[in-house]
This record gives structure tokens, sequence and C-alpha cells, in this order.
């Protein structure tokens, strides 16, 4: 039900130049790894109308051969695990190498989804040298030139045709995913939530179990708690755990409607906590975010404004999400956390009547139009809501090209302040009329 897809194969294939062109040039959260020479990147997209999200497992920069092969080896593995579709880059240039091979024989007793796409072939010539990658015996093959993105039409509606509909999600329960780095207390805080009566799903050794969503009642609100807790291999190292962590995160925030991140108040709000928060804003989710272990933290007059103030900064401009000093091991606001939640479900629910939106802001935007451009002005005629799961604006106007960002980041503002979209991400689109 969720719809991840991971870019796997050996260094230099063009993974992150695939990985651009299927994010169309959209912002990527880049998570660098500390101590290790890489990076990932996630992104978000969509492709014949249907979303997914888009994880680049690696550039390797430096470092000896035998590293390479058991980092990839790990990559792979995990994108295996974790992800829905598996898109595995080779190079037509170098032709089939032993570490192709190698990912080839781990990926041929996987049962998703593969896509091979044998890269760098920028033209007609090289058509042919792909043929040599038949051998490897794997899933659907595409020749693709991620450089000047021929062939990447053809396998993005393969990988659609594979990728589910985004879910109805009309008159249902509040769905929460409960996300944050390994340690921030989210399982303290699910077991303050809801008490030690949650489900317990056994898992069979070396799967992993999918996520599940299972309904509670508690303080009088119903809601379904996504739960990709999981169980993690005990022999997994410290940076795959973070890595872990991350697919865990970017699958619960694909199923939910809020994501609560919890933050653990003695760390701070790090750059973890930042790429967690960047998945949720960019799949268009609501967020709340708790500040937990507050009963740890020597507390002086200003100490929970600073803090506050400064994940403000953070996540500018996307600055009314609630943020909430919480105590998990001591109950501490657990009830203003749903609640919280709750409302920011409702927010993202919100529709404004198209009448009451022209009414408030044509006269707001007339009083502040967007500044003339080259000599030309812009005139906003009408706004509506899109019909969309999550607030979605149209500002029909005369010269919609003319519009800039802090003018939109304006309009956003003010469409927050008068109608309170607290902890929900907005789009505005200008349009010609
Ligand atoms: P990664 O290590 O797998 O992420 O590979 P990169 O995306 O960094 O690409 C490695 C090199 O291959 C870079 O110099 C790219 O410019 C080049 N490259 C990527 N895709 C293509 C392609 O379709 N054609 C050609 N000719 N070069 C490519
Ligand atoms: P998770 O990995 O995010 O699920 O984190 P856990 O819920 O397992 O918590 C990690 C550690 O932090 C455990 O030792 C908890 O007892 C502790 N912890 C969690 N919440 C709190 C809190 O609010 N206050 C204090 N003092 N410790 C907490």
């Amino acid at each position: 039900m969720s719809n991840i897809v991971a870019i796997v194969g050996r260094p230099n294939v063009g993974k992150s130049t695939l990985f651009n062109r299927l994010i169309k040039k959209r912002e990527a959260i880049v998570d660098s790894v500390s101590g290790v020479t890489r990076d990932r990147h996630y992104g978000k997209s969509d492709w014949n109308g249907k979303e997914f999200s888009v994880i680049d497992t690696g550039g390797y920069t430096v470092g000896s051969d035998d590293i390479f092969e058991g980092e990839i080896r790990k990559q792979v593995q995990l994108a295996i695990e974790e992800a829905d579709i598996i898109v595995f880059v080779v190079d037509v240039e170098e032709g089939i190498t032993p570490m192709d091979t190698e990912v080839a024989n781990l990926l041929r007793k996987v049962k998703k989804p593969i896509f091979m796409a044998i890269n760098k072939v920028d033209n007609a010539m090289r058509e042919a040298d792909a043929v040599e990658f038949y051998n490897l015996g794997l899933g659907d093959h595409y020749t693709i030139s991620s450089i000047n993105g021929s062939g990447t039409g053809e396998l993005l509606d393969a990988l659609a045709e594979k990728l589910e509909d985004a879910p109805e999600q009309e008159n249902e329960l509040p769905r929460f995913a409960v996300v944050g780095r390994p340690n921030a207390g989210k399982s303290s805080f699910i077991n303050a939530l809801i008490g030690e009566d949650r489900n317990i799903v056994t898992n069979i050794a070396g799967t992993t179990r999918d996520s599940i969503d299972t309904k509670y009642n508690r303080f009088g609100f119903d809601f379904n708690l996504i739960d990709t807790a999981g169980i993690r291999k005990k022999s997994k190292v410290k940076e795959d755990l973070e890595f872990y962590s991350v697919m865990r995160a970017v699958r619960s925030i694909e199923f939910c409607d809020v994501a609560i991140l919890v933050i653990d108040a003695t760390r701070g709000f790090e750059g973890q906590d930042e790429n967690i928060f960047w998945l949720a804003e960019k799949n268009k989710k609501g967020v709340v975010i708790l500040i937990n272990k507050w009963d740890l933290v020597e507390k002086e007059t200003n100490t929970m404004r600073d803090f506050e103030a400064q994940i403000r900064r953070e996540i500018a401009p996307f600055t009314d999400v609630p943020i909430i000093f919480i105590s998990a091991l001591t109950k501490q606001r657990i009830f203003k956390a749903i609640e919280t939640a709750v409302e920011v479900f409702e927010n993202r629910k919100k529709r404004i009547p198209t009448s009451k939106l022209n009414e408030t802001m044509l006269d707001i935007l007339k009083q502040n139009p967007p500044p003339a451009y080259k000599g030309k002005f812009v005139k906003i005629k009408f706004c509506t809501q899109l019909p969309t799961p999550t607030p979605q604006f149209v500002f029909f106007c005369n010269l919609p090209q003319y519009v800039r960002d802090p003018y939109k980041r304006y309009v956003e503002n003010k469409l927050r302040e008068i109608f309170d979209f607290k902890g929900v991400p907005i789009v505005i689109y200008f349009r010609k009329k």
C-alpha cells in the first residue's frame, strides 16, 4: 500500500542522474551519513497521476573496492526489504561487471517488481550493446539515457503501472504515524498513549512485517495508528539503523494523514529530524512536532520559547506547525499531543467555500497586489480551492508567469492566518484566466 521506489546499482552507473530526472528537478532531501562518504537522496514524484517516493541508495565517493562491495550489498538488501519497487541501474558503457552480477543475484530472489534500467544508451548504436544485459536474466529491461532523458518516459510508464493508487481518504479515521530517530521515544509515546495493550505482531525471522494500521480510541478520539516499528535485526550497525529508521519513516509517512514527529529534547532538532520533517512536508502530510523527554531538560524562564524558536527557524517557511513539549515517561501533555494531531487532521481536510475564499482573499490581494514586473500589472480575478486530499488553491490572473515566490508565500501566509491551516502544507498555483 505504499509506493517506494529504490534505485540500486554499483557506483557511477548513473543512479543520481536518473534520480534527478525522476524527481523532475524538485528539491531532494539529502541524508548525509556522518563518517561515511556518501549521501542518500529522497525525493517525491508523480507520473500518470500516481505519486511515489524515490530513494537513491547512495553515491559513493572514495573508498576501496571491498568497502564498496560490502556497502552495496547492504544497500541492496535494505532496498529489497523496504522498497516496493526496485530500479536496478547498469551502465552500457562498461558492460556487465562482476558487481552487477552480484547485485543481480541478490535481486533475482526478490518477489517485488524489478526494472532493469540499462543506462547511458545515449544513441541508437548503443541499443545493440544493451542486449548483453539480458544475460543477467532479470525482470523487464529498459534502455535509457538519464542524461538526455530518452527511454525514461517508457520506464516511468511501466513503473507507474505497478504503483498503487492513492487510497480514498474521505470519511476515514485520521491515520497517524509516529516517526522520529531511533531512541527519540516513539515506542514510549505510543505506550503512554494507548497503554501496553497494543498489538504485538510477531515477526517471522528474516522478514519484515508490513505496516499495520490499528484502530484505537483514546481520550475520546478515534484514530488509526500506523505502526511500522517492525523488528530490527540485531546485527545492524548504527548507520544501518539510521537508514532503516528513515526508510521506515518514508513508508509510514506515505500511509498517514498526520505525521507525529518525536524529537529527543536532550539532543535537539538535528539533521535527521529535519529530513523526516521535510519528508512529511513533501508528501503534503500534516505534521505535529513533539519535543519528548522534557522531564530531562533543565528549565529556565525562556527554555521552551528558545527551543521552539530554533525549530521554527529550521522549518521556515512552513512555520505554523504545532510544537508540543511532552514527556512520554511522566505522560505529560499526551492528551494535548493527540488532540492537536486530530486538529491538524481536520485542518488538512478543510474546504473553504469558493464564495468565502473570494470575498476575503480578493480584497486583501487587491490592497497588496504582486509587484509590477517589466511595467506590467498582475490582476488576480478569482480563486478557488481544488478538490484535492490536501489544501491546494488556484488563483486565476492575467499574468501568472510574473508572480514570484515571495508573493506566493505572502498569499500562503494570509490563507494560514485567516483560515487556520496549522500543521498542514498548502500548495498555491497561479493560472491564467
Ligand atoms: P551514481 O554513482 O550511480 O549515482 O552515478 P552518477 O549519476 O553520479 O553518474 C556517474 C557518471 O555517469 C556521471 O559523470 C554522469 O554524468 C554520467 N552519466 C549518468 N547518466 C548518463 C547517461 O545517460 N549517459 C552518459 N553518457 N553518461 C551518464
Ligand atoms: P524509540 O526508539 O523512538 O521507540 O524510543 P523508545 O521509546 O524506545 O525510548 C528510548 C529511550 O528513551 C528509552 O530508554 C526510554 O525509556 C527513554 N524515554 C522515552 N521517553 C522518555 C521521556 O519522556 N523521558 C525520559 N526521561 N526518558 C524517555
